[in-house]
């Protein structure tokens, strides 16, 4: 009974999140190459611990210029059972920078929280499976699916080698359905499922006007100042709000409906991306916080060469750029955003007459608009009203998971359930990174009753031949 596996899970709640702490300790960061031994340190903990909780060929995978995935399965549930791959990632982004409160890489419990880089983000994601498994082993001596365990050491860089593993190890993603476990829930007491990512492309706006740099006080007042206008050509670009106007979408009766049921209000916009006293998110003028978040492009100055302080002359500068990162919406290409752009910057005059030019730098992960349905996701919603007491409520990401394109882009004709043990004040990527035991402890719950709910479906149905 997948009952009393919750139940055995509960009382070795304490001894999975002792587990965790383990494993928080590694600083397996992925972008710094004096941290690669890191990575594969805790790859190889967590592929001992995983053969030791009774996985078959537990492993890892390896590529030349690559970290490695960890990978393993349990495959003897039958033949009519279906195969669920779990997905989840080992590596950390860095702290370097960053003001933690408490040693990022030494995790601390605070009340319902516990704080350290890589907990929510996204050790806690996998292991919530792990520590399923390890209660169904325990229980009854076997799974009710046939499992496969991927947990790469890339995904913070973009998961630049995982189609490469993808083609060397095909049968490691040989599944019926697919649970991807990296991202958040709209509320910690509510569960997500993700269904749209935003692409990211990154441009260089070029203003150019002189040969030289010249005097301010003998030209001033009959040259074009390049710095200028390139402020004035990116306010071009944004409403009186700052938000980009190119390549907005029409906003659908389906998107407001899709966002009806998303806790996103300003209290929890205001909390999450730690705005100061007296600042607000900013009007919704009609349209709500998770299409404006989710599914509508933004712009964000990167980087730009305007004098910086210390290096004050007074000079009109012979040229000036800045280099935008460029969020698309879901269903939307690199190139209708940049020829949108390129239509404001290049279409009409620039100000004051400067040569203003657009450049595509880079083009990084597309979107992803995806269209649960079907038995799988009537299994999970089942799965988390048994351990959340509410069924998945389906929610975006405002920013760009390559992996998750990937997966969509390699195996979307298969049922893919993107969640994880994120909430909205996790602060991933930034300082005091933390996650909710509750939420751990009723992702791990869910990851239970899933198995059971999906065996109940069966391969067939699964797969649309029931
Ligand atoms: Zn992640």
């Amino acid at each position: 009974m997948p009952t009393s596996v919750v139940a055995d899970a509960e009382r070795h709640f304490d001894a999975t999140v002792e587990t965790l702490v383990r494993y928080l300790t590694y600083p397996s960061i992925s972008c710094q190459p004096e941290n690669f031994a890191d990575v594969r340190k805790l790859s190889e903990v967590i592929r001992a611990d995983i053969a030791a909780l009774g996985l078959d060929n537990a492993r890892l995978l390896e590529l030349d210029d690559a970290l490695p995935v960890v990978a393993a399965e349990w495959l003897h549930a039958g033949p009519d059972a279906p195969t669920v791959l779990i997905y989840g990632h080992l590596d950390i982004q860095p702290v370097e920078l960053e003001n933690w409160h408490t040693d990022p890489h030494v995790a601390v419990r605070q009340g319902e929280r516990l704080f350290a880089r890589g907990s929510a983000d996204d050790m806690g994601g996998w292991l919530s499976h792990l520590a399923a498994v390890a209660s169904w082993f325990r229980v009854h001596g076997r799974l009710p699916c046939n499992i496969r365990v991927l947990i790469e050491g890339e995904e913070e860089i973009g998961s630049p080698n995982l189609e490469r593993f993808m083609d060397a190890y095909p049968d490691a993603f040989q599944a019926d359905v697919m649970v991807l476990t990296d991202c958040e829930n709209p509320s910690t007491d509510i569960p997500g499922l993700t269904v749209s990512l935003r692409g990211l492309i990154e441009v260089e706006l070029h203003c150019d006007a002189l040969s030289a740099d010249v005097h301010s006080g003998l030209w001033g007042g009959m040259v074009p100042d390049p710095t200028i206008g390139l402020c004035q050509l990116i306010a071009r670009l944004v409403d009186s709000d700052g938000r980009l106007l190119a390549g907005r979408r029409p906003v659908t009766e389906q998107m407001r409906a899709a966002s009806a049921d998303v806790p996103l209000d300003n209290a929890v916009i205001t909390a999450g991306a730690h705005l100061i006293d007296g600042v607000t998110p900013l009007p919704e003028h009609g349209v709500p916080a998770a299409v404006w978040m989710w599914r509508q492009p933004c712009i964000t100055v990167l980087s730009t060469t305007l004098p910086a302080p210390g290096r004050e002359k007074n000079a009109i500068r012979k040229s000036a750029s800045a280099k935008l990162s460029v969020r698309l919406a879901p269903d939307q290409s690199a190139e209708e955003m940049f020829a949108a752009l390129q239509q404001v910057v290049e279409g009409q005059p620039a100000p004051g007459g400067v040569r203003a030019r657009l450049e595509m730098v880079q083009q990084f992960g597309s979107g992803w608009l995806y269209e649960p349905k079907g038995p799988a996701f009537a299994a999970a919603d089942r799965a988390y009203e048994k351990s959340w007491g509410h069924p998945l409520v389906h929610v975006g990401v405002g920013g760009s998971i390559p992996f998750v394109a990937l997966f969509g882009r390699r195996f979307g004709d298969l049922p893919l359930i993107l969640n994880g043990v994120l909430d909205p004040l996790s602060t991933a990527h930034g300082p005091d990174e933390s996650m909710h035991l509750g939420i751990f402890a009723k992702a791990i719950a869910a990851n239970v009753y899933l198995l059971d709910e999906l065996a109940k479906v069966g391969k067939a149905a699964l797969r649309g031949e029931g």
